[in-house]
């Protein structure tokens, strides 16, 4: 599957949005827009007031509950909620050289352009290649949510840390038996 197009690489920012950690600071908002601020036009400042900072946190929220959702039912509710934050009004641009769509107005607050990026990016990957592509990682202690861009949909982990943490585990663990 392609996913070197700017409306499925959003699904990857959708993923990190729904794996910051929030608890740890809580200027987390901030720091995420700043991380991840390839994502947004030049002049938008990265600064979200405590109540943006809420509707950022209720959008990861919404976004985890896409990927950890069992039916297609709730999946379908989840999304919808999460499109329903959503303000999209795409242009087409070659900002990088490739024409390509944005989805969210370039004069948007942050928030605007990250909730609709992320609503937009998410649905769209959900909608052409399946709600099974999200998942949370099998490794213990971790619940990050994935997509699973791998060719035969048999991804379990989040990251190859958890991957190669998990199998030095269960090697352990057979050799105690
Ligand atoms: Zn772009
Ligand atoms: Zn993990």
């Amino acid at each position: 599957m392609d996913y070197d197009t700017y409306g499925s690489n959003a699904v990857e920012l959708a993923i990190d949005l729904a794996n910051a950690d929030r608890d740890a600071d809580p200027g987390w908002a901030d720091a995420f827009l700043r991380a991840h601020d390839e994502w947004f036009t030049i002049e938008t400042p990265l600064e979200l007031s405590p109540a943006e900072a809420r509707r950022a946190a209720a959008t990861a929220d919404l976004v985890r509950a896409v990927a950890v959702a069992a039916t297609q039912d709730e999946v379908i509710a989840r999304l919808n909620e999460l499109l329903a934050l959503a303000r999209p009004h795409p242009y087409a641009t070659d900002h990088d050289g490739e024409l390509h769509l944005h989805y969210a107005r370039p004069d948007a607050p942050a928030l605007e352009q990250l909730t609709t990026t992320v609503a937009m990016g998410l649905s769209q990957v959900v909608a052409q290649h399946g709600w099974q592509r999200l998942g949370v990682c099998s490794a213990e202690g971790c619940d990050d949510v994935y997509v699973d861009t791998s060719r035969n949909a048999s991804r379990r982990y989040c990251s190859n840390t958890c991957a190669s943490r998990s199998t030095v585990a269960a090697y352990r663990a057979r050799r105690k038996t």
